[in-house]
Formats: C-alpha cells, sequence, structure tokens
C-alpha cells in the first residue's frame, strides 16, 4: 500500500504502555467476570473482530499490560495506522457529505495488554474491537503478528482492511443500523440473533472494500498484491477457517462473522462498487 508520507489522522488516543488503574485492573474480577463482561460486550455489537480462537482464548485472557513493548516501539506501524485512519475520514466523510449527512470521526485507541473501554475491560486476545459508546476502535499493534503468524495473512493491505473493518462499524453506528439490528436480536432465537450478526459483520466488510475503492480512486493507494492480501486476510478470518482451526468441525449455526467464502464475496462486493449502498447485506439475496 502506498501510505508514506501521507496525512495522518490526529484521532489517535496512544495509550500503549500506560498501565490501568488497580481498581479497574482485570485482576479484580474473575475470570469468569471478564468473560462476561467480553460477552455482554458482544452482544451490545462490540467487534472482537477475530476471536483468536473462539471462546476458548477468552477464557484464558492475557492480562499482561506489557505486551506490546513500550510506548514509542512500533512507531512505523502507529504511522501506518495513522495514515489508513485519515484514509477512512476522507473516504467517509466524502460519502456521508453525499448522503445528506455529517461524518464525525472515530477515535482510534492504540494500547498493549488490556484496556479500559466504554464497554468495559478487554484484553487483547478479543483482537480489534469497536465500542459504539464512546465511539473509539480498539487496537493492540501486536495483533497484526497474530494475524501474520497464526493466520497467515501478512502484508500491509490485510492490516489496512481490519481497521477499515472496525471503521464500517462505526459507520453502522452512525447510520443506525448497529442500533436496529440490536433491538432486532434481542428478540429472536440464539441461531437467528448469530444470523444477524453474520450480516452486520458482512456488511463491515463490505464497508471496508468500499473504502479500498475509494481510497484508491481518489489517492491511488493501491499497489500490486494489496487486492490480493484483503482478500487474503478476509478467508482467513472467517467463522469455519477459524473453527476449523480451533475446534476441528464447522457448526454453520454458530458463525457470527460469516464463512471465508462470504467474508471474501463481500469485500469484493465493496471494492468493486465503491457506493456503500451496495453493502446492503440484510436485504441481499445470497449472503
Ligand atoms: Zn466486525
Amino acid at each position: 500500500m502506498r501510505w508514506r508520507d501521507r496525512r495522518q489522522s490526529d484521532n489517535i488516543e496512544d495509550r500503549r504502555g500506560m498501565s490501568i488503574p488497580r481498581s479497574a485492573k482485570i485482576g479484580g474480577l474473575s475470570g469468569l467476570g471478564l468473560v462476561a463482561v467480553v460477552l455482554i460486550g458482544m452482544f451490545l455489537g462490540i467487534d472482537p473482530t477475530v476471536l483468536l480462537e473462539g471462546v476458548p482464548e477468552m477464557q484464558t485472557p492475557s492480562v499482561s499490560v506489557q505486551r506490546s513493548g513500550r510506548p514509542g516501539a512500533n512507531d512505523e506501524l502507529r504511522d501506518f495506522v495513522a495514515v489508513v485512519l485519515a484514509e477512512t475520514e476522507d473516504v467517509w466523510h466524502e460519502a456521508f457529505r453525499k448522503m445528506g449527512r455529517t461524518y464525525q470521526a472515530p477515535t482510534l485507541v492504540l494500547y498493549s495488554g488490556a484496556v479500559e473501554s466504554a464497554c468495559g475491560m478487554a484484553g487483547s486476545a478479543v483482537g480489534p474491537f469497536y465500542c459504539p459508546y464512546d465511539h473509539k476502535v480498539y487496537l493492540d499493534l501486536s495483533f497484526f503478528e497474530d494475524l501474520q503468524t497464526r493466520f497467515g495473512a501478512s502484508g500491509d493491505f490485510a492490516q489496512a482492511y481490519v481497521i477499515a473493518h472496525e471503521v464500517g462499524h462505526h459507520v453502522q453506528t452512525l447510520l443506525g443500523i448497529s442500533k436496529k439490528v440490536n433491538e432486532l436480536q434481542s428478540r429472536v432465537s440464539p441461531s437467528d440473533r448469530n444470523k444477524l450478526s453474520v450480516m452486520m459483520e458482512l456488511q463491515a466488510d463490505c464497508f471496508s472494500g468500499v473504502w479500498a475503492h475509494q481510497a484508491d480512486k481518489s489517492r491511488q493507494i493501491l499497489e500490486a498484491g494489496d487486492i490480493e492480501e484483503g482478500l487474503n486476510a478476509a478467508s482467513a478470518i472467517g467463522d469455519d477457517r477459524i473453527q476449523r482451526k480451533t475446534q476441528g468441525y464447522v457448526v454453520p449455526d454458530a458463525f457470527t462473522h460469516g464463512s471465508s467464502a462470504q467474508r471474501v464475496r463481500w469485500f469484493k462486493v465493496g471494492l468493486e462498487d465503491g457506493n456503500p449502498q451496495i453493502c446492503d447485506t440484510f436485504n441481499a439475496a445470497r449472503l
């Protein structure tokens, strides 16, 4: 991706290396308490995009606050994240303007190990997530290492896709989609709840594709191989792929993010079209 010497977003809150106040420390909660916080969060529409090991990982959360190092570490990665965030701001400001709305940019919080959000405490094991209550995306940069080593999704554009997906959840929140879906989810069966969750996630993937389309059209961000990196990442974090890896079999009813094929498909739909209206996963003939 062409990202060097481009505008960096100011909406970055760097909490790396910061320790969490003792009163709020995860250690004060039992392991189960933390799981409950995380699960409640998930119902409320927080997005642990990529639960690295599904639920088992959350039962043994990493509470080390030191995981990805000192402030100042990973600064190239920080700059990269700030550029990608700036690119999402430019694209969504314009897209909202076309819809006759105003885009309020989210803040991206960098943290290491564990973080406190308006949606509760989270350890980096939950992966990047978006909290609709404070309009913030939370990211531990060590996730990108996991993305590469554990999921085989390498390349800067794989990382950009993940950030743009989280920003996609912010867009859903601003457009009122998340609220509607959460209300609906509280009234339906668990398997239907999961289906709605999949529609939300696939829409965020599609928005990520829309972002790449528009950013490339305006500012030529894409280099050879980038699209493949994005598609590979979308495929690597499909529910079926993760379930097969972590539990050895696939349970489609338990999907919350969509299969690899679905995630690739919707990322592509957004990427090829470039119009957010195309991302109506809720009324699509097929997911
Ligand atoms: Zn998501």
